[in-house]
């Protein structure tokens, strides 16, 4: 069963304006919801050194960042401060470091079939200006790439979610040892996935 697709696991930050806009129930309550299971949690106030390592876990996430960003004004017909990608990325891993040790995060762990993808879809896109209505990001907060920059700050969209499995793997084990995960059934477990709905009836 080790790889079965109901054993997938994702990697969630609620970030200092998550908490400060006293959105985590919200927050959580959406993922729970899906019908995900949440096999870790806990509190705390990040260091940069632990921001940064987070981010450069993935090589090439500083260039992509950049890219996205420049991509998103280029779409709004706007300049981008700079045309080289990995200026803009770097730009943003000190704007995120400084964001996100601004004030206590709740990091957590989900686990259910096609976690990773489940939560972006819920969580929405990077920019609350542009994310999908009924999304997270698009439902309860109002940043954008311009207003960011204006005031040379990260964009505050409330979330980090890992972006692929294999930025989960990498993200959990940075943030949570071993014993801080828990492996137990969730009652709800046996209508989302069990092949034979056996035993429902009296
Ligand atoms: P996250 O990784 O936080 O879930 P994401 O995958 O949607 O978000 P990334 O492209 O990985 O977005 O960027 C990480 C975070 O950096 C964003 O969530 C946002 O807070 C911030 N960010 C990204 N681009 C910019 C930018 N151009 N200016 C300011 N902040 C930015
Ligand atoms: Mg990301």
């Amino acid at each position: 069963m080790a790889n079965h697709p109901k054993t997938e696991r994702t990697f969630v930050l609620i970030k200092p304006d998550g908490l400060q806009r006293t959105l985590v129930g919200e927050i959580m309550r959406r993922y729970e919801r899906l019908g995900l299971k949440l096999v870790g949690i806990k509190m705390l106030v990040p260091t940069a050194e632990h921001i940064e390592k987070h981010y450069t876990l993935h090589p090439g996430w500083k260039k992509a960042v950049g890219e996205k960003s420049i991509e998103s004004y280029i779409k709004k017909g706007k300049k981008p401060p700079s045309d080289n990608p990995l200026v803009v990325g770097e730009q943003v891993i000190e704007r995120l470091k400084k964001y996100l040790t601004s004030g206590p995060v709740i990091a957590s762990v989900w686990q259910g079939a096609h976690a990773v993808g489940i939560v972006r879809k819920v969580t929405g896109g990077t920019e609350p200006l542009s994310s999908d209505v009924g999304t997270i990001r698009g439902d309860f907060v109002l940043d954008s790439y311009q207003m960011a920059d204006t005031d040379d700050r990260a964009i505050r969209n409330l979330i980090h979610a890992s972006g692929s499995v294999e930025e989960a793997n990498a993200e959990i084990p940075h943030w949570f040892k071993k014993e801080e995960l828990v492996n137990y059934r969730l009652v709800q477990e046996q209508i989302l996935y069990d092949v034979n709905l056996d035993g429902l009836l009296e």
